[in-house]
């Protein structure tokens, strides 16, 4: 935890969740409302139910993001979404280069950056993710894989600009497989650095996010680690039972 910067706890619900999941989304709401949490809290469920969610928790401490964006403003792109439509719908925050669209939609750096600048543009605030395969941390590679897509994802126009970025080791997603404790802790402390070098001083206060099987009970342990300042919750996002602990665990 680096104790000046606010921890971010995001919930990515992937292709998971339908209008039965709104009562989920205000209940989580209720009891922040109830007992209010240290963390800034948001959602990222399917486009789908983007307005319907920013409806149900406006006033909420809950704020709602997509999952992802088109590059450009508007156009013959059958099926995509721009930055300004996910704005309209009501999110402030995209999830960007996850690593299922970097794999699965063949998304490199070069593409991610050139969302990240239409969400700026949009005035959407991006998470943008980094993370190594398992066979690149066995091979070693793992820190130059992740130092090189920040390099490569994030535009220079970020700057001085609001933007989290969330390390998610591939092989940790979904897996219930986590590094080590001295595993995040050191490439927290690299992408630090990398984020400072790249982007100047002011990128000391972006919070870097972990993700990959953060659960209730290995929160805590995570969330207090150096220059941990928040999580990216997939699975267990989805359930109030499980995101409220993981919001608390951020203090
Ligand atoms: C994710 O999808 O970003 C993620 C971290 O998933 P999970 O928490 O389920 O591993």
């Amino acid at each position: 935890m680096t104790p000046s910067i606010r921890p971010l706890i995001a919930g990515n619900w992937k292709m998971n969740g339908d209008g039965t999941m709104l009562a989920e989304a205000v209940a989580m709401a209720e009891a922040l409302a109830v007992e209010p949490a240290r963390a800034r809290v948001a959602l990222c469920p399917p486009a789908t139910l983007i307005h319907r969610l920013a409806d149900r928790l406006a006033g909420s401490v809950i704020e709602v993001g997509a999952q992802d964006l088109h590059p450009e403003p508007s156009g013959a792109y059958t099926g995509d979404i721009a930055a300004a439509m996910v704005y309209d719908a009501g999110a402030r925050l995209v999830i960007l280069g996850h690593s299922e669209r970097r794999s699965l939609h063949r998304e490199d750096d070069a593409l991610i950056a050139r969302k990240v600048e239409a969400a700026l543009s949009a005035g959407l605030e991006p998470i943008i993710c980094v993370g190594e395969t398992l066979a690149e941390r066995e091979a070693g590679q793992a820190e130059a894989v992740v130092l090189g897509q920040l390099n490569g994802s994030l535009p220079p126009s970020l700057a001085g600009r609001s933007f989290a970025l969330a390390y998610e080791p591939v092989w940790a997603i979904g897996t219930g497989l986590t590094p080590t404790q001295d595993e995040i802790a050191a490439i927290h402390a690299a992408i630090r650095l990398g984020l400072v070098q790249r982007l100047g001083e002011g990128a000391g206060a972006a919070p870097i996010l972990y993700g990959g099987s953060v659960k209730p009970g290995n929160a805590r342990d995570i969330l207090t680690l150096p220059h941990v300042s928040g999580a990216l919750v997939g699975g267990a996002s989805l359930k109030a039972a499980d995101f409220l602990p993981i919001i608390r665990a951020a203090g």
